[in-house]
């Protein structure tokens, strides 16, 4: 079976305010919820949720993005892009993994069905804001084909295929 048929794409996404508009073109690998500092601060909330796709696979179809870089702990350069009105976080890039990036499933249209097979960087989560995932990292994602197979093995399917 086609991947375009296992997640019924193209996904179409949008910013809060509309200026940005994107499609999903390519089967995510997974998704995850990062507790990583960072995170929580680019988030404003206790942990982000990440869905990771090949770089081709997000086109951006209109509006103008507004970068911010910085180095992270890890040395790696990484790429926050957002609407440059409203400021909506839409995706990550990182210098070191160029052939991926990482979307922000909650600016998709169709939303209410992503839920993460994982958790990172547990060790600065919050205690109260912690999930039942099947896999809990408490760093960064090392071995990330088990979570690719647990991700395509999972119930975890747009609303428009239930
Ligand atoms: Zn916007
Ligand atoms: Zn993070």
């Amino acid at each position: 079976m086609q991947a375009r048929d296992l997640y019924d794409l193209p996904w179409s996404g949008r910013c809060h305010c509309g200026h940005i508009g994107y499609e999903v073109t390519g089967a995510p690998k997974f998704v995850f919820a990062c507790h990583c500092t960072d995170c929580q601060q680019l988030s404003a909330s206790a942990y982000a949720i990440g869905m990771l796709l090949d770089s081709e696979a997000l086109v951006i179809d209109e509006g103008k993005l507004s970068e911010y870089a910085k180095t992270a702990d890890s040395g790696v350069i990484s790429r926050q892009y957002s609407c440059g009105r409203c400021s909506t976080w839409l995706y990550t890039a990182k210098d070191n993994t160029p052939e991926t990036v990482i979307l922000r499933p909650s600016s998709l249209d169709d939303r209410a069905w992503v839920r993460p097979v994982a958790q990172i960087f547990t060790d600065s989560a919050r205690p109260w804001a912690l999930l039942a995932t099947a896999f809990s990292l408490p760093g960064n994602v090392e071995a990330p084909e088990r979570l690719i197979e647990a991700f395509a093995a999972s119930d975890i399917r747009p609303s428009t295929l239930k």
